[in-house]
């Protein structure tokens, strides 16, 4: 259906009460609108939540950074607080699509759609972020569930998603060089408690590296990835790249990530 009844929310609670029956909320409306356009996807409302001030923002504190639902990616890339606190996250904000979609996309309809080739979901799993939504509050480990699917229940919202600042960390991508989505993007986070490392672009949904977390918590050096073995078994064969391709380019894209820690 391309029809649909356009409304929008003046705040969280309104926009949950809106989004009953098949009614869905609007962001960015970079991938919704050509979901809907190509007839992949039909709603009978649109709530958009743009306007809802309390969504939008940036807040920085020792330990942590927060980051409303509906900032686009553009903000993100230019934040003075996230460059200072999380560099590595703003140079995954940089480099999302085209300017056009970095100042439009968001980061709450990114982990929302939590396409397997996106670039944030990895940034929260490696960042061991916590996503805040009107219900409640959802782990990154346990967010992600599989292509396109979270563990986001009808009408949830997410309202912001806090990251763990990190003692270090950087994002490699090998980008698809028309969407600029990850054929490959590895996550390499230094945490205060443990060494995270995560994967998009490369299986069904985002995942943690648990080979590469191990050789990188004894020893935080490109080196140690040297005798890391990837198999490429379950991992996406495509017009863009084989399984085998993938595996090799993990460990190309992490030793470049901890290289530029
Ligand atoms: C040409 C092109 C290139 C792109 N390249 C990249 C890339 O390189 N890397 C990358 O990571 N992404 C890429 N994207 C995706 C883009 O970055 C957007 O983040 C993404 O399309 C969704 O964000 P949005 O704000 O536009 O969400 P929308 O399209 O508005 O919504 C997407 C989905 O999320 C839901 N949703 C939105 N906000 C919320 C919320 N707060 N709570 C609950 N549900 C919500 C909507 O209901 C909808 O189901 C690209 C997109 C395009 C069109």
């Amino acid at each position: 259906m391309k029809t649909f009844n356009f409304k929008s929310a003046a705040n969280a609670k309104e926009a949950t009460k809106l989004a009953s029956g098949r009614a869905t909320y609007l962001a960015g409306g970079m991938t919704l609108l050509p979901a809907i356009k190509l007839g992949l996807a039909g709603y009978s409302d649109l709530i958009n939540i743009k306007k809802i001030k309390g969504l939008s923002g940036i807040k920085v504190s020792s330990k942590s950074l927060r980051i409303g639902s509906t900032t686009t990616h553009a903000q993100v890339a230019s934040s003075k607080e996230v460059g200072k606190s999380i560099p590595s996250l703003a140079i995954l904000a940089e480099g999302i699509g085209d300017p056009q979609v970095r100042n439009r996309g968001t980061i709450g309809g990114s982990i929302a759609n939590n396409d397997p080739a996106a670039d944030y979901p990895s940034a929260c799993l490696a960042l061991n972020a916590t996503i805040h939504t009107t219900k409640r509050k959802i782990l990154a480990d346990k967010f992600f569930k599989g292509m396109f699917e979270t563990d986001l229940k009808k009408r949830e919202l997410i309202e912001s998603v806090e990251f763990e600042v990190p003692e270090k960390s950087a994002y490699a991508k090998f980008p698809n060089p028309a969407s600029r989505y990850a054929i490959v993007g590895v996550y390499v986070a230094k945490l205060k408690k443990e060494v995270r490392v995560s994967v998009t672009g490369v299986e069904s949904v985002v995942f943690r590296c648990k080979k590469l977390e191990e050789a990188l918590s004894s020893n935080f050096s490109p080196s140690a990835i040297d005798s890391v073995n990837i198999s490429s078994k379950g991992f996406n064969s495509d017009i863009h790249a084989s399984a085998e391709y993938r595996a090799h380019i993990i460990k190309v894209m992490a030793k470049k990530a901890v290289s530029s820690c």
